[in-house]
């Protein structure tokens, strides 16, 4: 019986018409990490930081340890590192939260953040130290106002000051593009970032008005919807720099759609980057011939026409 293995290639992801796409991983621990590496990742794309520390909140020693720790298993890769998401679906038992009707309407992401700047000024000062072994991106969730974005970073200022030692030189700061309002006003926040991550997972949930994880409504949670892809569009017209770091990045029929649609990182799951490179390899980046797929009525008819 011939078993048919994938190759894990650590080449860089080229399209058919040689635009160079990176290909990273989303991870949740050091062994994510590690799976990574093994797997090809040319960098991390998103580290979920609320995942590291379950149980207690981490002091910042620990926290630096913890993102070193995953540095190092990335072997000098660049690490994108979210702060903290909690909220909605991500409670943390030692963080403070008002009970909410509508969590995932709430006080989540960077909101919860900006409530409680101790906690983020000391996940900052954490990865402000890293930045300078590793290079190093900091990215905020659930982002909704160009404010928001000045605020976090005037506390991302506070941590370098705290630190010391000046701006790390590698340091890039980004933001996940999660809801609606941001993907359509995304050149708003284009002079405040370096980059722009769509987080597909939320920005489908809020999009389509479709709760994420409730499987009756999993049809219409569709990242192929062409209302979600007028957002993708939308936030590659405002910037060069855009990644998909939600689950539709590791799509194989959606990737040649966000290639052409602009977006120039794909951020998954380990396990699923050789496969992704292999769906880049076969894609494109050409808009006009992608473009009418976003006139079609759902995501039935676009998951057709890509055939
Ligand atoms: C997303 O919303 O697509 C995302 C990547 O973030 P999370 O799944 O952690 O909410
Ligand atoms: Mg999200």
């Amino acid at each position: 019986r011939r078993v048919r293995r994938r190759v894990v290639t650590f080449e860089e992801a080229v399209t058919r018409d040689g635009v160079s796409i990176v290909v990273g991983a989303n991870l949740g621990s050091v062994a994510d990490a590690r799976a990574a590496a093994a797997n090809g990742a040319d960098l991390a794309g998103l580290v979920r930081t609320e995942f590291l520390f379950l149980d207690a909140r981490p002091g910042v020693d620990a926290q630096e340890a913890a993102y070193r720790e995953i540095g190092n298993a990335l072997g000098g890769r660049r690490v994108t590192l979210r702060t903290l998401d909690v909220g909605g679906d991500k409670p943390l038992p030692y963080l403070p939260r008002a009970a909410e009707a509508n969590p995932f309407l709430g006080v989540r992401g960077i909101r919860h953040s900006l409530a409680h700047p101790e906690l983020l000024a000391d996940q900052l000062l954490a990865i402000v130290r890293v930045a300078r072994e590793f290079p190093v991106s900091v990215m905020f969730p659930m982002v909704s106002a160009v404010d928001e974005v000045i605020r976090a970073r005037a506390l991302l200022d506070a941590a370098i000051a705290r630190d010391g030692r000046g701006g790390p030189a590698g340091l890039r700061v980004g933001i996940m593009v999660e809801v609606p309002a941001v993907a359509l006003k995304a050149a708003a926040f284009a002079p405040y970032v370096d980059f722009l991550s769509i987080g597909t997972n939320d920005l489908i949930q809020y999009a389509m008005a479709a709760e994420r994880g409730n499987p009756a409504l999993t049809p219409l949670a569709d990242g192929c919807d062409p209302g979600v892809l007028r957002l993708v569009d939308a936030v590659c017209r405002a910037s060069r720099n855009v990644a998909v770091c939600g689950e539709l990045a590791a799509d194989e029929r959606a990737v040649p759609l966000l290639t052409a649609l602009g977006v120039r990182e794909l951020s998954v799951s380990p396990l699923l980057i050789p496969a992704v490179k292999e769906a880049v390899r076969g894609a494109g980046t050409d808009r006009n011939a992608v473009l009418d797929l976003l006139d079609l009525p759902d995501a039935a008819a676009v998951r057709r026409a890509l055939g």
